[in-house]
């Protein structure tokens, strides 16, 4: 069996918090110190032109300080606790730039900036429970720096920044609830088969992948085991292709029937389906699998007018017995399959696990208990 390269799709969501990939956000997060620090000059000589000593030092502190960020972040494999170590300190600093008495009006558009800096770097939840207090937060200073709101113009000011500011939060947490929504859907549609629903080829393989890293970790085994229906052919050429497909969710739903909660189920392609089995025994995986055969074989599926019967082949092999790798594994798992092709179909086949070796022609077992 060919298993090409594939991007493991889980894999990559479970990294990515946000609308971005890890190594996107580390790229903005680098650009966004390096235009942090970069603005922060100017201001800092400014304010010191101003006479505020303190302020313009500290800016120019930060400003080095976050152009020595952008030299650790390229490696830093502490990325989050860099990102919130960012925000905190920026929107901080928003808030102290504001609670100055100088403090222009302008600077509260910094506020906005809080919902979209925060739900960009930090996804839905996380996001939301860092600008919500923050927000407030800007929104009492400016309350407090607008001073008399009993005037109209004063209470406009007031209702124009809340508003926006409560806008904005409202918008960007709903786009970032319907981006994870259609994201979700796009990962299931490319992880899913669409006749049977079972997990598709690439994210069988992706299982696989990971099955095989925590079985390294944990020392457990596991069985993979390459099913093919036999004469799957004669189905479509006699009862047609609508018939076929009707036997292949059949089959889905009599392999789901009967597996463990920690077994894993996918259609490969065609009429071939693959399963793992963790923490079995090779003796224990070949008895539930040949338990799998006889009740796929005393199965009767109706389709219209006509009822329709099919047996099923069984190739296992078992890690680490019979291979670490991926494609060793497939290999020999084909080979036990079309072996028990060979043998008269219907059949459970598993290579010979006594002496430890990788399964030749001669080392395959086959059984039937037709
Ligand atoms: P064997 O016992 O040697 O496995 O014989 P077979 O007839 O099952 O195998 P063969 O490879 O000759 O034929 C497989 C058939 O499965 C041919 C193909 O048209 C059919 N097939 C593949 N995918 C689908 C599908 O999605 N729906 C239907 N209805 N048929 C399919
Ligand atoms: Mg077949
Ligand atoms: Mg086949």
């Amino acid at each position: 069996m060919n298993c090409p390269r594939h991007t493991d799709l889980v894999a990559t969501l479970e990294h990515s918090r946000s609308g971005l990939r890890d190594s996107h956000r580390r790229s903005l997060m680098r650009v966004l110190f390096a235009v942090t620090g970069s603005a922060l000059l100017p201001f800092a000589f400014l304010q010191m032109i101003n006479g505020f000593w303190w302020v313009g030092a500290s800016e120019l502190a930060a400003s080095t300080t976050l152009f020595y960020g952008m030299v650790r972040l390229r490696t830093t494999p502490h990325l989050q606790q860099w990102i919130y170590l960012y925000l905190v300190t920026l929107f901080s600093f928003f808030l102290v730039i504001m609670l100055l008495p100088e403090a222009s009006v302008a600077a509260f558009v910094w506020v906005l900036m809080m919902p979209v800096l925060s739900y960009l770097l930090l996804g839905k939840h996380e996001g939301m429970i860092l600008s919500v207090p923050f927000m407030l937060l800007g929104g009492v200073i400016y309350f407090i720096h607008l001073g008399n709101v009993g005037s109209a113009s004063r209470m406009i000011d007031l209702l124009n920044l809340v508003l926006c500011g409560a806008l904005m939060q409202w918008f960007i947490h709903l786009y970032e609830v319907k981006r994870e929504e259609a994201e979700q859907r796009l990962v299931d549609m490319a992880q899913t088969d669409a006749l049977t629903g079972l997990a598709n080829r690439s994210s069988f393989q992706s299982t696989l992948g990971r099955t095989i890293a925590e079985c390294e970790r944990s020392g457990t085994g596991f069985a993979l085991v390459v099913m093919d229906i036999d004469h799957f052919k004669l189905v479509n050429d006699t009862l047609g292709h609508d018939a076929g497909d009707h036997v292949l969710k059949h089959i889905a739903v009599s392999l789901n029937e009967r597996l463990r909660g920690t077994d894993f189920v996918g259609r490969l392609g065609g009429e071939e389906f693959g399963l793992i089995l963790r923490d079995v025994k090779p003796a224990d995986a070949f008895e539930l699998m040949d338990e799998l055969r006889q009740r796929i074989a005393s199965r009767t599926m109706s389709y219209g007018e006509a009822d329709v019967r099919v047996t099923a082949s069984f190739g296992i092999a078992q890690w680490p017995d019979h291979g670490r790798e991926m494609e060793t594994l497939f290999s020999i798992a084909d080979r036990c399959l079309y072996s028990g092709k060979r043998s008269g179909r219907n059949r459970v086949a598993g290579a010979d696990m006594a002496n430890h070796a990788p399964a030749r022609q001669g080392d395959l077992l086959a059984g039937s208990s037709r």
